[in-house]
């Protein structure tokens, strides 16, 4: 029996690698739902290929598109609640959520209430809901699979292992394009230098985050989310080849780590075969020639880090409030209104606010989230004049 698998987010740069992952093991897997926000030709292209899955555009189509297309309207769900509507209908074994941002919480919780597995690349589902996406999912008994490459790491080593002897989790960092670059510099950075990663080839957002390393502090609070663990247990090791993925070290000493090229889809293929272990020919190393570093991150150059590890411990409505103004933040610093330091400035004068503790259900981690944007719009305003 084929696993029946949906990929949402199925034209960026994860759904395009769970792609590659589904066409390699087609006898494993049968895709029957992708989705896309508004790349409709990219999306209209995988409903050719897979002719029985259904597909869900969340922006806006118009008749004269399905038209050409000449997809039986059956298939297709439009607009954000269409997308919804799909997930619940698609009967997903399991579902990778590789939306981006925090449009993708309300997919990983509509998976899971379908009864559906949840292999999780958007991050910004355990950010802002860590404990109502695992409460949604230990009431039907299904698994939460991390597929963003630390925690993948993290969930994989400690598969085996007591988890009660866990003693430090280890996250590694690239360091981004600016790790040696000085304060100054940094200041005048561009989209285009922040969207240069050295080593991983991803979405704009995630990209401009590994350069502030908003995107280790969004992990941090994953992590802390994911595996139970407090902050104080969760370090970051700054590692320039991307190779060792993460690491655990147990309660006697001894360090385990996670080691394999830099490429999404060994993550995204062990998500999607969980709980089996299947060969694969992604990311397999070859050890000649290997050099491997580690550094301490640099909280001052990278302020968004240490603001991540004070949003963890103020509470779960300081973590939504530091994922909006990010993405608030980036979409301004893309947009050319604020220069690359001023989304910390700008990360930093929103959580100095007072945001309150638990966010006990959706409907308040949606107004925290929606309060935070707000805040972030109105403060931008000062920093734009500054540009
Ligand atoms: P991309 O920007 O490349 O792709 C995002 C996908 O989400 C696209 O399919 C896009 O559709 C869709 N999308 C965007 N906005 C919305 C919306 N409002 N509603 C519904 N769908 C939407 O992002 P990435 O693939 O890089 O990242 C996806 C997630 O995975 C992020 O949470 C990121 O942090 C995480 N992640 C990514 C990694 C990577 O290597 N890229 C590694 C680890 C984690 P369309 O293209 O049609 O606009
Ligand atoms: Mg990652």
């Amino acid at each position: 029996m084929k696993k029946r698998i949906a990929v949402l987010g199925a034209t960026g740069s994860i759904g395009r690698s769970a792609l590659d992952v589904i066409r390699a093991d087609k006898e494993h897997f049968e895709p029957v739902l992708f989705s896309a926000n508004s790349n409709a030709d990219a999306l209209f292209e995988l409903a050719t290929e897979f002719s029985s899955a259904k597909i869900a555009f969340s922006g806006q189509l118009g008749t004269d598109r399905l038209e050409f297309f000449g997809v039986d309207r059956r298939r297709v769900y439009s607009g954000y609640n269409g997308l919804l509507a799909a997930i619940d209908d698609a009967g997903a074994e399991l579902t990778l959520n590789g939306i981006s941002g925090a449009a993708g919480l309300r997919p990983s919780l509509a998976a899971l209430e379908a009864g559906s597995a949840l292999a999780l690349a958007n991050k910004e589902s355990m950010v802002m809901a860590g404990r109502l996406v695992l409460e949604t999912a230990a009431i039907r008994s299904l698994p939460v699979i991390p597929v963003d490459s630390e925690h993948s790491a993290v969930f994989n080593l400690l598969r085996f292992r007591d988890k009660n002897a866990l003693k430090e989790i280890l996250l590694t960092a690239s360091g981004g394009p600016f790790r040696m670059w000085n304060a100054d510099r940094l200041k005048k950075a561009r989209p285009e230098d922040a969207l240069a990663h050295p080593t991983w080839n991803m979405g704009a957002k995630i990209t401009i985050d590994s350069a502030s390393l908003a995107n280790k502090g969004l992990e941090v609070i994953e992590a802390a989310r994911l595996f139970s663990v407090e902050a104080d247990r969760i370090k970051v090791v700054v590692h320039p080849q991307s190779i060792v993925h993460s690491m655990v070290r147990m309660a006697d000493g001894a360090v385990y780590a996670q080691l394999s090229w830099p490429d999404m889809r060994l993550p995204i293929h062990e998500a999607l075969h969980y709980p089996d272990m299947a060969r694969s020919a992604w990311g397999v190393l070859d050890f000649e020639g290997l050099n491997l570093t580690f550094e301490k991150p640099d909280f001052e150059r990278f302020p968004m880090l240490g603001m991540a590890y004070h949003a963890l411990r103020a509470g779960e409505r300081y973590t939504i409030a530091y994922n909006a103004a990010n993405e608030y933040a980036v979409d301004a610093f893309l947009g050319g209104k604020i220069g690359f330091t001023d989304i910390s400035v700008l990360c930093g004068r929103v959580l100095n606010k007072e945001w309150g503790g638990e966010a006990s259900d959706l409907q308040a981690i949606m107004d925290t989230d929606r309060l935070a944007r707000e805040s972030a719009a109105a403060l931008v305003k000062g920093l734009e004049r500054q540009v």
